[in-house]
């Protein structure tokens, strides 16, 4: 098997609620370091902004340890008084990465919309920050749940690179082709930024079901028969797991991804052993 050139490996964290929660974060935090040291890790901004305090604690946690922290900022559920703040709270902590959403709709259908797209956000943080930031935005390779056509939604990601992102970050696929399509029109467009694949482990069946029907990511029929085959037989459920995205990685990489955006759920293992799976 041929070696893969070093890709950018980074590594997203959601805000723990508890403070067990917290300190287990910060042990995984540090085995991913000791392994392999991720380029960055991202923190995640709860719907709505719910998730502000805690995203800011991990985030603070982070930082002020000298690491590189990514917080995601979002702009629904936010006046742009409330997200200039948090632009400033992030320069002051060094921070030079954002990863920049609109952010999932909360359940009550409530939110403040002073900034209604992504694309709206950026051009508000490059208005407020100048270059400060590296901005990673949202891509959709089987297309946004919202989205009214596949023809609109990439229109939609292009007017985000316009605004001023440098890179993107793409919802999780067990399709590669869809991957390969998304940047295939992106050559097609001039569009050059790096687009990283979002990789979500396979470990638990029930939430991954839940969730990829939430945010229209696909599992293939091949994929999902198996996992429901093993049922409640865990290892081997992720045995399969483990093999099936360590492939998508692999394949990934040899048609030139630029890196691998790990959303680890806040667990070391599963991302360490697909990395070690990736001769790299
Ligand atoms: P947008 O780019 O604004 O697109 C949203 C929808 O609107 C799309 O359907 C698009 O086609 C459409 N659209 C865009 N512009 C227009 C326009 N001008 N007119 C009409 N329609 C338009 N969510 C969170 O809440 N917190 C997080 O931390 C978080 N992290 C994420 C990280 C990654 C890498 C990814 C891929 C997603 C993440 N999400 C997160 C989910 C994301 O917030 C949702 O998918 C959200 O619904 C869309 O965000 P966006 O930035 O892609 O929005």
């Amino acid at each position: 098997m041929s070696a893969i050139p070093k890709p950018a490996l980074s590594c997203e964290f959601f805000p723990p609620r508890t403070e067990a929660g917290v300190e287990k974060l910060l042990v995984t935090q540090q085995t991913l370091e000791d392994t392999f040291q991720p380029a960055y890790y991202s923190v995640t901004f709860g719907a709505g902004g719910t998730t502000r305090d805690s995203t800011l604690e991990i985030v603070k946690l982070l930082a002020e340890k000298n690491i590189n922290v990514a917080p995601h900022i979002s702009c629904i559920g936010s006046s742009k008084q409330q997200i200039k703040e948090l632009l400033e709270l992030y320069q002051s902590l060094d921070v030079t990465r954002l990863v920049t959403l609109r952010g999932d709709i909360p359940e009550t259908g409530e939110s403040t919309k002073e900034l209604s797209h992504a694309n709206e956000l950026v051009s508000f943080i490059r208005e407020m920050t100048g270059d400060h930031f590296t901005i990673e935005v949202a891509a959709y390779p089987e297309y946004h749940p919202e989205s009214n056509t596949p023809q609109s939604d990439f229109e939609y990601f292009k007017n985000k690179i316009t605004a001023g992102a440098n890179g993107a970050i793409t919802q999780y696929f067990y399709n590669i082709d869809a991957y390969s399509r998304f940047m295939d029109n992106c050559q097609r467009d001039g569009i050059d930024i790096p687009v990283t694949p979002g990789i979500m482990p396979i470990t638990n069946f029930t939430s991954l079901t839940r969730f990829s029907d939430i945010c229209g990511a696909e599992i293939p029929r091949w994929i999902r028969k198996q996992l429901e085959a093993y049922a409640d037989d865990k290892e081997s459920l992720q045995a399969f797991g483990l093999d099936v995205v360590s492939n998508l990685c692999r394949q990934l990489l040899e048609q030139g991804a630029p890196g691998l955006h790990f959303y680890t759920l806040n667990q070391a293992d599963t991302t360490i052993a697909i990395r070690n799976n990736l001769s790299l």
